[in-house]
């Protein structure tokens, strides 16, 4: 009862909004399931900037993007976009569309920083404010990647201790948040909650191929179809135990990780070109490493090195992550407290986390 209760009042006093509330402006994107724009508020409303606000029109997977919005702003917010309303717009379309609105978190996703020649030396004068002068190289690097990757991995963590899988972790999904300086992850389209059973039956045609963990379900088939709420929420976390499906999102993480240690796998032709190698390695990254190191190019080589820092702990945090048995996969929590984190990172970040 004072769940709900909390939730109803915390509801009553915020701001709500009417599809004539919005002023579109650029679209930022658009998927098979919605399509989001930078929109501003109408006149009436009083304080706001030119397009401060996100939108997002989505189809009927918007009711569930919905509640996980709600329930990561209540449970988790600094991980995701900061969410501000979400309702059914049905003055236009037959059947309606849902409405999403977030706060407009900054211009760039880690995509898109990572196909900058700059990355990750953009990445770190976002992060610190300014532009450091100093000599670049490879321990630079790691240091700004380290970074990059505790902050994924706090903001996952979050998420699975709230009971989410998010399923669609990428760098696509991955937002800089000029406010905060600091990653977000956004796009709970695919979210699972496995607490309370919300889009428990994994819709896998949704899932990113190319940083999709080889498991094709995220809970083991025999798992039977979503039970009612009071059931899911008795039973889920020996379900969680069993199936671990957290690690669907570490494998992603791993690729993130793969991706920024190693150029040419950050096009879209290299990573199907990779995804391609580890599968027919057995997924074994070590094997995969054995086939490629003799003949590497010196920007694969490159990445090793990175990688091999401080006794390959970056390597080892890697393989970690990037293994076939979700079982083997380290957890979001375990990836933090990895000694690959022990060394110092980016000054302002110890300061903010
Ligand atoms: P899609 O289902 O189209 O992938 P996303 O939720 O991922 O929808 O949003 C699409 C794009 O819009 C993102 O890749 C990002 O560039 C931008 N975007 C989404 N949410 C925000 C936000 N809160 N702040 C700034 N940009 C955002
Ligand atoms: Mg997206």
């Amino acid at each position: 009862f004072d769940m709900f209760f909390l939730a109803f009042v915390e509801r009553l006093f915020r701001p709500t909004f009417r599809k004539d509330d919005f002023v579109l402006g650029k679209k930022l994107g658009e998927g098979a399931f919605g399509v989001v724009y930078r929109v501003s508020l109408a006149k009436k409303s009083s304080s706001n900037k030119e397009g401060d606000l996100v939108l997002k029109k989505a189809t009927e997977y918007g009711a569930v993007e919905i509640w996980m919005n709600e329930r990561v702003r209540r449970a988790c917010a600094s991980s995701c976009a900061d969410f501000v309303y979400g309702f059914l717009e049905t003055s236009s379309k037959k059947g309606g569309e849902y409405w999403l609105v977030w706060r407009f978190e900054g211009e760039s996703t880690l995509a898109d920083l990572m196909q900058s020649k700059e990355f990750p030396y953009n990445v770190e004068t976002m992060l610190l404010g300014e532009v450091q002068d100093l000599p670049k190289g490879i321990e630079r690097e790691d240091r700004i990647i380290q970074t990059i990757m505790r902050q994924i991995l706090f903001c996952l963590d979050s998420l699975h201790s709230t009971g989410i899988v998010h399923r669609d972790i990428k760098p696509q999904n991955i937002i800089f948040s000029e406010g905060s300086r600091t990653f977000k992850i956004i796009d709970l389209g695919a979210a699972a909650d496995l607490r309370v059973g919300i889009n428990y039956i994994p819709k896998e045609f949704l899932l990113d191929p190319r940083y999709a963990a080889p498991e094709q379900y995220i809970m083991s088939t025999q798992t039977p179809s979503a039970p009612s709420a009071p059931v899911a929420t008795a039973l889920s976390p020996v379900l969680w135990q069993m199936n671990l499906p957290d690690r669907f999102d570490i494998y992603s993480t791993g690729l993130i990780f793969l991706q920024m240690a190693f150029p040419s796998l950050r096009t879209d032709s290299g990573l199907i070109q990779f995804n391609r190698q580890l599968k027919r390695c057995d997924y074994d990254l070590v094997a995969w490493r054995r086939t490629l190191e003799p003949r590497a190019s010196p920007d694969l080589r490159r990445g090793f090195e990175l990688l091999d820092l401080d006794g390959g702990i970056g390597w080892e945090l890697l393989t970690s992550m990037v293994r076939y048995k979700p079982r083997r996969r380290t957890s979001a929590k375990a990836a933090l407290a990895h000694p690959y984190f022990d060394r110092e990172g980016l000054l302002v970040l110890s300061f903010m986390q």
